[in-house]
């Protein structure tokens, strides 16, 4: 067990499309959080007992929106409890917007190596239709002051399929970030999930979205200009420079371990998946006693994870390993998927190399259609 994941559950306003755990204007909950976080992490730290930990993902909510000195009593929990390697990856995910040269020094020299930050749209206008709280001069001045704090590796994530959005502000969006070479771009297709503002929207067809059409153009137009100016795709909506995957991502999509800390954060745990509570109250009561906010524990069955070794190990651009799932679960590969996969090669939407499987440019579009085969 080598990651560590951290949820900070708030934001500074709710985008309008988001079904994350988060909350706006709950400043008054930032320190009694804080101190919970901090017992729950102290509380777990032996489970990791021998273990060197290998990448840490501060993720929310917006986690650069705390203040300085909570971010670091977290960060001093983290590396007087646990054994961290000297080159983990650690990151912090980050919004336009609450990101000062002050702030940006300070995540840097506490031990953040990369940031993540959510530009999602070059055009003002689109933001403002998302809900988001900046403008593209504020993540512009927020990028260089990144740069200037000293990171060297930056991911920005990016989203298609806005509504109303055309494939050229697309195309412009694309191009004004590969003008400023972040080491790693995640591109995102909006998803309108329910209990959110758009579902609603949606619903009263007051949401134009742009076609299944244009939506597979933007994202193969995201392709084509990725690899035209050095950017390796990794996975189906991730794309870097060389070196620069997210070890952090790949644990999951590698159905590694990982142990997620705060609010309704998940973990994969010794082939049990479980979470924290999501009642903000209950969480910041139980003090990081496991026993009171640990929910819904399940015990994967070996089908079970040999489910989740094919549909998550699939979105890798390099796919999966027929060494690995039989040094994993000691059968043949063919011996359980042998039928799917012969129909989905047959079909075209998997390919074969050198003893691994993975997703032909048909089936990276229909992937939803070769997951649900191994479901
Ligand atoms: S900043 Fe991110 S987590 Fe916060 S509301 Fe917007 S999409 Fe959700």
């Amino acid at each position: 067990m080598n990651s560590l994941y951290i949820h900070i559950p708030f934001c500074i306003q709710k985008c309008l499309y988001c079904d994350f755990t988060s909350f706006a204007n709950k400043e008054y909950l930032y320190s009694d959080y804080t101190n919970a976080l901090i017992k729950e992490l102290i509380q777990k730290a032996p489970l990791c007992h021998n273990e060197v930990i290998q990448t840490i993902f501060l993720g929310g909510g917006t986690p650069t929106i705390l203040p300085i000195c909570f971010l670091q009593k977290i960060m001093d929990t983290i590396f007087q409890y646990y054994t961290v390697s000297n080159n983990a990856e650690i990151t912090i995910e980050a919004n336009p917007g609450t990101l000062s040269s002050t702030v940006l020094s300070a995540l840097y020299t506490m031990g953040f190596c990369r940031i993540s930050i959510g530009l999602q749209s070059w055009q003002n206008e689109l933001l403002q239709k998302l809900g988001r709280i900046h403008n593209r001069t504020t993540f512009l001045k927020n990028y260089d002051n990144a740069r200037k704090a000293g990171f060297k590796n930056i991911n920005i994530d990016i989203m298609f399929s806005l509504p109303e959005q055309t494939y050229s502000q697309w195309q412009q969006t694309l191009y004004s970030i590969l003008y400023l070479q972040p080491e790693h771009i995640s591109a995102y297709s909006l998803i309108i999930e329910e209990g959110t503002p758009f579902y609603h929207f949606y619903e009263q067809n007051k949401l134009l979205l742009p076609e299944e059409q244009t939506d597979r153009a933007m994202y193969h137009l995201t392709q084509e200009l990725l690899a035209q100016y050095g950017y390796h795709q990794y996975e189906i909506s991730n794309f870097c420079k060389q070196g620069y995957e997210s070890r952090h991502n790949k644990v999951y999509w590698q159905t590694k371990q990982y142990l997620g800390f705060g609010l309704g954060a998940h973990s994969y745990y010794k082939n049990k998946r479980f979470h924290n509570t999501y009642n903000i109250q209950k969480y910041i009561q139980s003090k990081g006693n496991a026993n009171l906010l640990t929910e819904d524990i399940e015990h994967l069955t070996t089908a079970q994870l040999q489910s989740e070794f094919m549909f998550m190990g699939l979105r890798m651009t390099k796919g999966i390993s027929e060494y690995t799932f039989q040094k994993r679960f000691g059968v043949s590969i063919d011996s359980v998927y042998g039928k799917q996969l012969s129909l989905l090669t047959e079909q075209k939407l998997l390919q074969k190399k050198k003893q691994r499987y993975y997703l032909t440019n048909r089936g990276i579009d229909l992937s939803n259609t070769v997951f649900c085969a191994f479901i």
